[in-house]
């Protein structure tokens, strides 16, 4: 797409998207002396239920100590509720699986945040820095690819110049589609119906995640007691549960999970997502990298997808101050390829472990099911090769940078 070639304001970063991962890529970098531009096109409200965000995302501790390292921890850890274990099961065996913190030397395995509550802190932490500046709401209008840099019209008029333009702008990214790149998709065919529960007793810091024949049904802890649900399921399933009272929602939310924390006592606003695995065909190209769903996007059934975004912008970040460093360009395909080269291991990973985890809880033929039984309880028991999957699922051993010099 062409632009009319006048010179424009240059900047050093344009990030279009300004979500959880696009703030956070613009946070690692706020104290670099870099002129950062975001652009959101939305000055959105979040949706609400029981008085809280009803999407909720699980932060894993690894990706919480890097919060802490970059100071955006504390804008956050006062709405944060901690989730010290995880017990899963699934629709016919009993017991399933329980991992606790402990169990890695940790004092918890993450944080549950509300989504308005995370961007709210990114947005704060930001304001430290005169550098950065937050263009909301405002698009990009036109985007010039040259060799040497890239210019963008923005829709209220602004002209900007840069070497490199992030798009940070979600799974259906306009940035991606500029720039002719294509994706690899599974449509799962389901949505997650989220929506923020009481229960009638503590929910003990648990996160609980019962696999039913029909999908995942999760129920994770929050502050004050409540609990965030995210249940996956047909989208038949799906408009038939938005459809009944609170009461009927309740007693089937009741039966599947067999009285957990004594029930649940009341539900909030529901909403629906539709849930698909994408994987972009390229995630960098000359003058141009994709972080976060924009780049890839996974089922919800582990709470993955924010962190592996929050994990591609901080190794980008790091790439940028590297380049910066030792006086390379860093919107050169050279030192975009090194980002690639560092995130697809963690992200190919997760994606072939989401899919394997969908398909091993979908099957329902009997050996099947008692195969997967005999593995939970495997697992269960599995002593070093637990702790080796919690440890990389809590992104505690990965190779990430936790600070950005
Ligand atoms: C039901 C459900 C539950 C989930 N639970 C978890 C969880 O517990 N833990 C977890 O880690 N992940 C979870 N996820 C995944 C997580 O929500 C996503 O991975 C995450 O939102 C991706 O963040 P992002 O910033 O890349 O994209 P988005 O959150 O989609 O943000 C993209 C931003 O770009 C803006 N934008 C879009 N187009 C443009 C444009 N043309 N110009 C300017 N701005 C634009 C949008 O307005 C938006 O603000 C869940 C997902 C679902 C569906």
């Amino acid at each position: 797409m062409q632009t009319q070639d006048r010179k424009g304001e240059a900047v050093d970063l344009l990030i279009v998207g300004a979500g959880m991962v696009g703030l956070m890529l613009a946070a690692a970098l706020r104290h670099t002396g870099l002129h950062i531009v975001l652009v959101e096109r939305l000055a959105g409200q979040a949706r609400l239920s029981l008085g809280r965000d009803c999407r909720v995302s699980a932060i894993v501790q690894g990706n919480v100590r890097i919060l802490q390292r970059l100071g955006v921890w504390k804008y956050l850890e006062q709405d944060a509720g901690m989730m010290t274990s995880m017990r899963i099961w699934d629709g016919q065996e009993q017991g399933g699986m329980r991992f606790d913190a402990s169990e890695i030397d940790e004092e918890t395995l993450g944080y549950l945040l509300e989504n308005r509550v995370l961007l709210d802190g990114l947005r704060q932490s930001l304001q430290e820095s005169v550098d950065v500046e937050l263009l909301c709401p405002e698009s990009v209008q036109q985007v010039l690819w040259r060799r040497d840099g890239v210019q963008v019209q923005l829709a209220g008029g602004r002209v900007l110049e840069t070497p490199l333009i992030v798009g940070a702008d979600g799974a259906n990214s306009w940035l991606r589609g500029q720039a002719d790149i294509d994706v690899f998709q599974r449509d799962y065919g389901q949505q997650g119906i989220v929506a923020n529960v009481s229960p009638r007793f503590s929910h003990q810091n648990t996160a609980f995640q019962r696999f039913l024949s029909t999908g995942p049904l999760a129920v994770l802890p929050m502050p004050d007691n409540m609990c965030s649900i995210v249940w996956s399921c047909t989208t038949a399933e799906s408009e038939r549960l938005l459809a009944l009272s609170d009461a009927a929602f309740m007693d089937d939310l009741n039966e599947h999970l067999g009285g957990l924390c004594g029930g649940i006592v009341e539900v909030g606003q529901r909403a629906a997502f539709p849930l698909k695995a994408q994987l972009a065909r390229h995630i960098v190209r000359h003058r141009l990298a994709l972080i976060g769903d924009a780049a890839h996007s996974i089922h919800p059934l582990a709470g993955l997808g924010v962190n592996l975004g929050l994990r591609d912008a901080m190794v980008l970040a790091q790439e940028i101050v590297d380049a910066r460093k030792f006086e390379e360009d860093w919107g050169e395909l050279a030192v975009l390829n090194r980002y690639m080269k560092q995130r697809m291991p963690d992200v190919l990973l997760t994606m072939a472990s989401m899919e394997a985890l969908h398909q091993t809880f979908q099957a329902q033929l009997p050996a099947w099911v008692k195969l997967r039984g005999l593995g939970m309880k495997m697992m269960g028991n599995a002593g070093v090769v637990k702790q080796l999957l919690m440890k990389n699922t809590t992104g505690i051993n990965l190779p990430v940078p936790h600070t950005i010099e």
